[in-house]
């Protein structure tokens, strides 16, 4: 068990983050509790949050360093956004329906006057169709490499597999492959969109062949570090919109990103017209949203 003393701000984001998780009965006196790919996490309103379960150390370490010792980009060049960068960020992990993306991207030097005045910025600012229009104009003019995970797969692996683990695999071989795909030509600095620890990152991806290791950086709001991982953002993020709305096409009614309570409800209109098995095309099951959807459906 790992514990920690956190502020009240990180209180409130940690509630945040782990809203898919949180117990409907959270122990007496706490503040919420949340059960995270096994790891108990219980918040009291002193600060206090114990951390239990195997992977204990490693869940509080995220939250230890990003209070304690903020996430800095001191680590980085100075003149890092001035450098060739191959860049990757990942959309969907915290949608329901739809898949899960990864993207790397490398943009030159040279091209990053260009980049600016197409618009790339941090997709988070952008419309849904401006960052369609960006991917297919980005897709043109620099090289990328996009590994999407259909709900399907998603499901088949996610039982044995934590999604961070699944996340640290998945820009390691869209790295990997970016590599090759540019060779002989190489990046000056590889910048990855931080989800996790370094540590924690290197550790998931321990067992494959290739460790994509030289020259890489993390960085949390990597899109504003480097415009590499704000274009990989941008087509990762359009090719998540396009396979939402391929799904939702096939299911024949709009399925929404998120995990909200309108996810809830559509999920559990589906069980009741075709069975659960159903959504496992659509959604990624071990969200409390399935759960969630089951009680919804009894109603109907
Ligand atoms: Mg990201």
């Amino acid at each position: 068990m790992t514990v920690l003393l956190l502020s009240q701000s990180t209180l409130t984001k940690m509630q945040q983050h782990y809203a898919n998780y949180l117990k409907a009965k959270p122990p007496m006196h706490s503040l919420f509790c949340a059960v995270y790919h096994g790891t108990t996490i219980t918040a009291y309103s002193s600060g206090k949050v114990l951390f239990q379960g195997k992977d204990a150390e490693q869940e509080a370490a995220l939250w230890q360093t990003l209070t304690q010792k903020p996430l800095t980009t001191s680590s980085l060049p100075a003149n890092f956004q001035h450098l060739s960068v191959m860049g990757s960020d990942e959309v969907g992990t915290g949608s329901y329906f739809g898949s899960l993306v990864v993207c790397a991207a490398f943009v030159e030097k040279t091209q990053l006057d260009e980049l600016k005045r197409l618009g790339v910025q941090d997709s988070k600012q952008l419309t849904d169709t401006r960052i369609k229009q960006l991917a297919q104009q980005l897709k043109e003019c620099i090289p990328y490499h996009i590994i999407n995970v259909l709900p399907q797969k998603y499901n088949a692996v996610q039982p044995t597999m934590s999604q961070g683990k699944m996340k640290a695999e998945l820009h390691n071989h869209a790295l990997m492959l970016l590599l090759k795909k540019i060779a002989p030509l190489k990046p000056e600095a590889i910048l990855i969109d931080q989800f996790e620890l370094p540590s924690t990152y290197y550790k998931h991806i321990q067992d494959k062949q290739v460790q994509i290791k030289e020259n890489v950086y993390f960085a949390t709001k990597g899109e504003s570090h480097h415009l590499a991982v704000a274009a990989a953002s941008i087509i990762a993020r359009a090719t998540f919109l396009e396979t939402l709305a391929e799904l939702s096409q096939k299911a024949q009614c709009i399925l929404p990103s998120g995990a909200h309570q309108a996810v809830d409800n559509i999920a559990a209109q589906l069980i009741h017209q075709h069975g659960l098995d159903y959504l496992n095309q659509f959604a990624k099951l071990h969200f409390a949203n399935t759960q969630k959807a089951i009680y919804l459906e009894k109603e109907l």
